[in-house]
């Protein structure tokens, strides 16, 4: 006899966009159960730097764009939920840092002083005294400016936990899906899922709406439904982790004369409590074709140049490859905003950026106003396995 799972939601993929939006839809009283074909926040979500951005990063060219204005309002919704007083509580997600700080090297701090002057006008980024530097640029070599920013940076894992386990018995670990897994009727509306785990265990879920936040699972899902009117891209990143022994945390974007920073550094902990540095920026962007040899050469002379007063031949670098996923822009450039479009009972969507996956839940939230709460039956997947979580990207590359 087929074993049928009747809910409301079924959500496919537990990255940041996923998982929030299980958060809201429990809340909101909705039957929902999210399956997750790997790890929670398996593929992108993980690897996060953790930057709720608030558009500094997007107005570097003095004037704020688009992008800038949609991500504004970011910060302030999630310091809401990071204080208990949001629409998700996440007061036990630890924040790395409440403040970002920018800087320019000695070279190029007049050439960008214009810049500055504008940005600190427009909005909350301030010019800092030596005094009140990081650690790291208090050395007599460093000759640049530095300027601090209100942007909270958040252990993306504890808030990967947090947003996970008060729903774990509404998340499941399934297989990855072949074409004849979904079931569509003559109108393309999907009218069954069917799951499998490795031990070849069958169930077959019916939801009145099926949301894809499989990041770049939902290429293949768009591919596996024959739905052409939504078409994606990806952007690649070569990014680069560095285990030192170094006591100076940093959150921090170094400034070139592009409108993306030379090198965005985050710190984080490794479980062995030493200190990692974590690179993006300019430098993951451009080192996409280089091997990872080549590419942690280009890091280390980065470094140099960047702290010619730190010793990192004592360091261990390891670089990984990532694709952000995300559907198609004019000439393949970062989306402004999240983004989710509706075909028949399946919403495809992508955050684009952690920071927007609140947004990308209310407008997912508003779309899906009409429907009643009314089924759920779940008993078919009592005992079914649980994804884990995935391990920090520094562990699994610099155990
Ligand atoms: C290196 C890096 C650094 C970043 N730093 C920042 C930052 O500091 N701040 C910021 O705001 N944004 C940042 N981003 C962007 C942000 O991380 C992503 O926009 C966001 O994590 C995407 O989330 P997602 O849920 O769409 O996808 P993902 O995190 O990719 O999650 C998708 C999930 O779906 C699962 N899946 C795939 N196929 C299937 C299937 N068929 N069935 C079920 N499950 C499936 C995957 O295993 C995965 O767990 C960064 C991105 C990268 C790559």
């Amino acid at each position: 006899m087929k074993k049928i799972v009747q809910t409301d939601i079924a959500i496919l993929g537990g990255g940041i966009a996923g998982l929030w939006l299980l958060n809201r839809l429990k809340k909101s009283g909705f039957s929902t159960i999210l399956l997750e074909s790997s790890q929670l926040g398996g593929e992108q979500t993980h690897k996060a730097q953790g930057i709720i951005h608030g558009g500094m990063k997007y107005a570097l060219q003095g004037q704020p764009t688009s992008a800038a204005h949609a991500i504004a309002n970011m910060p302030a919704l999630w310091k809401a939920c990071l204080e208990g007083q949001g629409e998700i509580d996440l007061s036990n997600v630890s924040i790395l840092s409440n403040q970002q700080y920018l800087w320019s090297t000695g070279s190029l701090t007049s050439k960008l002083a214009g810049l500055f002057a504008g940005l600190t006008l427009k909005s909350n980024l301030h010019t800092l005294n030596k005094k009140n530097f990081p650690t790291v640029f208090q050395h007599p070599q460093f000759h640049g400016q530095v300027y601090s920013l209100d942007e909270t940076v958040i252990d993306v894992h504890a808030l990967l936990h947090e947003l996970a386990i008060p729903h774990k018995e509404a998340i499941f670990k399934i297989d990855p899906m072949e074409e004849d897994q979904l079931k569509l009727d003559d109108k393309d509306r999907l009218t069954s899922l069917t799951i499998h785990t490795t031990s070849r265990e069958e169930r077959h879920i019916r939801a009145q709406k099926y949301i894809f936040t499989a990041g770049k699972g939902n290429e293949l899902l768009l591919k596996k439904l024959k739905h052409h009117k939504i078409t994606t891209q990806r952007r690649p990143l070569h990014m680069i982790v560095v285990k030192h022994h170094f006591d100076f945390p940093l959150y921090a974007h170094c400034l070139g004369l592009d409108t993306v920073p030379r090198l965005t550094i985050t710190t984080h902990q490794a479980h062995d409590g030493k200190f990692i540095w974590y690179l993006g920026g300019k430098i993951a962007e451009e080192g996409t074709r280089l091997s990872p040899e080549k590419q942690i050469q280009a890091a280390k002379k980065e470094l140099k140049e960047l702290f010619p007063w730190l010793d990192f031949s004592h360091a261990a670098f390891a670089s990984f490859y990532v694709d952000r996923a995300e559907p198609s822009q004019p000439n393949g450039h970062r989306p402004d905003s999240c983004y989710f479009q509706e075909i028949e009972n399946i919403i495809f969507a992508w955050p684009t950026k952690l920071a927007f996956a609140p947004l990308l839940a209310d407008q997912i939230m508003q779309c899906l106003s009409p429907l009643a709460p009314c089924i759920a039956d779940m008993k078919a997947l009592d005992a079914w396995p649980t994804p884990s979580l995935a391990k920090p990207i520094w562990d699994q590359l610099l155990p």
